[in-house]
């Protein structure tokens, strides 16, 4: 129930990898045949990627991952456009992949804006318009947050970038293959994509790049990637990723409905049946596989151990060091208390899981919540 964090890969994806190390393993720039074999792969993966997300074959650029294709585009379109300016707008809640880049730039003279976001984790509207100015030479609003899963207006921030002629950056890395996330419906002119977030191998991504933005290499080489992204493409970890862009796209419409109904029920039950819980991010506006739950008096960090003693796998908002818990910055940004920041655990929900997992985990939750609040230096 971490699926958030990663997914396991389907028996497909493993076994379209084992034939492409096995049998089309040359390097896509040799021009004999074997290489002109791993050429087609790779051409063949680049267009079931752009299917997904509804792009041209040749706007989309393999990357070792999600990170690497942030990175792309928050310092490609920097560098490239400082003449024009050196003002960036992203928000708070941005994973570290979009905020350190966005820090060494302001290392580097950039200066960047971090917009809010309401208490359900939501950016508003009317705080981008009034943060664009004349400078501003790219905008940066991920589609879905990985911690609290909200989805975020990035079609309607995409609509005010474009009107303004600044380019539009979305992480999508939660949203691609999960829910619709197509580039001409987000009006985005970059997006970027992870593989094992999406049931793909990992040290894979992509970034989607709309043909006519201004964008320079972060990375200098041999010019693979239409000069963009040099080095050899690792050619098996793409063809796993089309691989599951194609399973994803399948199941999506089935998988959206299931997964929404699991984990509305869990969230159900758990509420009803633990007091002082509540539920971090937006009710509606959010992944169908997130859940962020909130306990009082209840250490987010043991609950997590918990859980996994029992063998349920989650994940949490607060790290634990030496008695002093660090909050992750989405929750403080959300405007939650320490002590409300401290109690809170993520559950990810995927193509593995059953209503009776998420029932044993209901039920988990309870016995594991009583239990360290009983213990707990602040219930009185
Ligand atoms: C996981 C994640 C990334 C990083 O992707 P990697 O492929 O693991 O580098 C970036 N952004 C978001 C929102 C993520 O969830």
């Amino acid at each position: 129930m971490d699926h958030a964090s990663t997914t396991p890969m389907a028996d497909e994806v493993v076994e379209a990898m084992h034939t492409c190390f096995t049998q089309t393993y040359g390097n896509a720039s040799s021009l004999h045949s074997i290489g002109r074999e791993a050429k087609t792969v790779l051409e063949e993966s680049r267009a079931r990627v752009a299917e997904l997300i509804g792009a041209e074959v040749d706007e989309v650029y393999f990357t070792s991952g999600g990170t690497e294709s942030d990175n792309m585009a928050v310092k490609g379109v920097a560098m490239r456009n400082r003449d024009r300016g050196r003002h960036i707008i992203t928000t708070a809640i941005e994973h570290p992949a979009i905020l350190e880049p966005c820090r060494y730039l302001e290392s580097r003279g950039f200066e960047v804006t971090c917009l809010p976001v309401t208490r359900e984790g939501i950016v508003r509207i009317e705080d981008l318009e009034s943060a664009i100015r004349k400078d501003t030479i790219l905008i940066s609003m991920m589609h879905a947050n990985n911690e609290i899963g909200t989805i975020q207006p990035v079609a309607e921030a995409g609509k005010i970038a474009r009107d303004r002629d600044i380019p539009f950056h979305t992480d999508a890395v939660q949203t691609v293959g999960k829910i619709p996330a197509d580039v001409n419906d987000l009006n985005v002119d970059l997006l970027s994509i992870s593989s094992h977030k999406l049931y793909g191998p990992k040290g894979v991504g992509a970034i989607y790049i709309r043909k006519s933005t201004e964008i320079e290499p972060i990375t200098q080489g041999g010019g693979h990637e239409q000069g963009l992204r040099s080095g050899t493409e690792n050619v098996p970890g793409i063809v796993g990723l089309a691989k599951a862009a194609e399973l994803a796209q399948a199941e999506m419409p089935k998988e959206m409905v299931r997964l929404t109904a699991m984990r509305d029920r869990l969230a159900k039950t758990v509420l009803e049946e633990v007091e002082d819980a509540w539920i971090n991010g937006h009710p509606m506006k959010r992944l169908p596989n997130n859940l962020n739950l909130g306990f009082l008096h209840v250490e987010g960090e043991a609950l997590m151990l918990h859980l996994d003693a029992r063998g349920i796998a989650a994940s949490t908002g607060s790290a634990c060091s030496s008695r002093k818990t660090m909050a992750s910055h989405v929750l403080t940004a959300i405007g939650l208390k320490p002590e409300e920041a401290h109690g809170s655990l993520r559950i990810t929900l995927g193509r593995d899981n059953t209503t009776e997992d998420t029932e044993r985990a209901a039920e988990v939750i309870r016995e594991s919540a009583e239990k360290l609040r009983a213990i707990s230096p602040f219930r009185r």
